[in-house]
C-alpha cells in the first residue's frame, strides 16, 4: 500500500482562489483593504469582542500586546515553560524577564495554583495558553489577576472558536492573539490577529500596527493628515491574505466539525487500547469545549514514546512530540531555568506525542493510523 501520512496538510475550502482573485481586481492588495475588514467584522462579531486586527503573525499580535502593556526591561511576565518560544519572546523583546510556570497534569494549561506565589511587585502580566484549544482555569485565574492587578493576556493559537464556561476562548483576556500559521485550524500560511476586549487599547493598537502613524484615523476621515505619533512596526497582512483567511473563517463551523469527527474517531479508536497500556489520552474537563485543534497521547515513558514514533515513521505515518521545556533552552538557561524547576513540564514534554490532524486528514487514513499504534505492544 502506497499511503503516506503527512502530519499537517493545509487545505483550501473553495472560495480562497474566488477571494484572492476578487482582491487583485479590486487592485488594493496591500493591508486592510475590504477583505481585512471582512475578516475584522466577522472575528467581532461571531465572537463577541470589541476590536479584532490581523496580524502578520500570532507572534506579532504578542508583540503589539508588550507594546500594548507598556512592558519594560525589568518588568516580570508570569508564561507556562510548555509553550512555543513566540508567547515569552514577544515580551523579552521589550526587556521583561520571564517567571516559568509550570503546568497541570491533566490539561497540560500553566496550573493557576503555581501563579500566585510567583507575583511580585514586578509583575505586568500573565500569559496564558490553551493547549490544544482546551481553556485554561480561566475563572481562577481572573480572580487572581484582577486582585493583583496585573494584566492577563490569552495566547489563542490553538484555541480559537473553543469555549470556557460557555464563552469564547480570547474573550477573557485584556488581549488575546490568534495564528493563522499553516498548521493551525484555520489559516493563511502565515497570519495572526489581535483581539481586544479592553477598550483602552484600541486606538493605540491601530497605531501600533501602522508603523507608529494614526493612518487607521486618516483613512476613516477622523484627521485630516496622518502623522508619526508613537512607536510601532509594520504588523498587518496583505489583503489578498486576507483573502484566503476570509474563505477559511466564514467555513469555521464546517472546519470545526471536520476536526471535531476527527478527534473523537481517534479518541473511540484509541481508548481501549491506551487503558490497557497505560496511555493517557486528553483530558477535557466539563466546563471547556475544546477548539479540536490537535490530538496528542501521553506515552508511559520517553523510550516508548520514541519507539512509537519510530515504528510510525516506518509505516509513513508522521508523528511528532512538542514542547521541549523552554525554561531548559540556551534562552530559559539565561534567564535562570533550571531543571526541577517545572517537573511537571518536564515530565511530559517526555512522553508526548501528537498524531497527524489535518482538516481533510479521511476515515480511511486514521484507520490505517489507528490500526498501525493498537498493533504495537
Ligand atoms: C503557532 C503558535 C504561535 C505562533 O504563531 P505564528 O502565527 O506562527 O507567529 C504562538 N503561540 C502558540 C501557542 C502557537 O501554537
Amino acid at each position: 500500500m502506497n499511503i503516506h501520512i503527512p502530519f499537517n496538510k493545509p487545505s483550501t475550502t473553495g472560495r480562497e482562489f474566488e477571494y484572492i482573485a476578487q482582491s487583485i481586481a479590486a487592485g488594493h492588495i496591500s493591508g486592510d483593504g475590504i477583505f481585512t475588514r471582512r475578516c475584522h467584522s466577522l472575528l467581532e462579531s461571531s465572537l463577541g469582542v470589541p476590536k479584532a486586527l490581523l496580524t502578520t503573525s500570532c507572534t506579532h499580535a504578542l508583540e503589539m500586546a508588550a507594546i500594548l502593556l507598556d512592558i519594560r526591561p525589568g518588568d516580570e511576565i508570569i508564561v507556562p515553560s510548555f509553550t512555543f518560544v513566540s508567547t515569552i519572546n514577544a515580551f523579552i523583546l521589550r526587556g521583561a524577564l520571564p517567571i516559568f510556570a509550570d503546568i497541570r497534569p491533566d490539561t497540560l494549561n500553566i496550573d493557576e495554583r503555581n501563579i500566585e506565589r510567583l507575583i511580585t511587585t514586578r509583575t505586568k502580566a500573565v500569559i496564558v495558553v490553551h493547549y490544544a484549544g482546551v481553556s485554561c482555569e480561566m475563572r481562577a485565574i481572573r480572580e487572581i489577576a484582577d486582585r493583583q492587578g496585573i494584566a492577563v493576556i490569552e495566547d489563542n493559537a490553538h484555541g480559537l472558536y473553543g469555549k470556557y464556561e460557555g464563552r469564547y476562548l480570547g474573550t477573557f483576556g485584556s488581549m488575546a492573539t490568534q495564528s493563522f500559521h499553516e498548521t493551525k485550524n484555520f489559516s493563511c500560511g502565515e497570519g495572526g490577529a489581535l483581539l481586544i476586549n479592553d477598550p483602552q487599547y484600541i486606538e493605540r493598537a491601530e497605531i501600533i500596527r501602522e508603523k507608529g502613524t494614526n493612518r487607521s484615523r486618516f483613512f476613516r476621515g477622523e484627521v485630516d493628515k496622518y502623522t508619526w505619533v508613537d512607536i510601532g512596526s509594520s504588523y498587518l497582512p496583505s489583503d489578498m491574505l486576507a483573502a484566503y483567511l476570509l474563505a477559511q473563517l466564514e467555513a469555521h463551523e464546517s472546519i470545526q466539525d471536520a476536526r471535531k469527527r476527527i478527534w473523537n474517531r481517534y479518541n473511540g479508536g484509541l481508548k481501549e487500547w491506551a487503558t490497557k497500556n497505560g496511555v493517557t489520552l486528553p483530558t477535557i474537563p466539563d466546563d471547556c469545549e475544546q477548539a479540536y485543534h490537535m490530538f496528542y497521547m501521553l506515552m508511559p515513558s520517553l523510550e516508548s514514546r520514541q519507539d512509537l514514533i519510530a515504528h510510525l515513521k516506518s509505516k509513513a505515518i508522521l508523528s511528532v512530540f512538542h514542547y521541549l521545556p523552554l525554561h531548559l533552552s540556551p534562552m530559559g538557561e539565561k534567564f535562570g531555568g533550571m531543571p526541577g524547576d517545572c517537573p511537571v513540564t518536564e515530565d511530559i514534554s517526555d512522553r508526548l506525542l501528537r498524531l497527524p490532524f489535518y482538516n481533510s486528514l479521511t476515515e480511511s487514513e486514521q484507520q490505517y493510523v489507528i490500526g498501525e499504534i493498537t498493533k504495537e505492544e
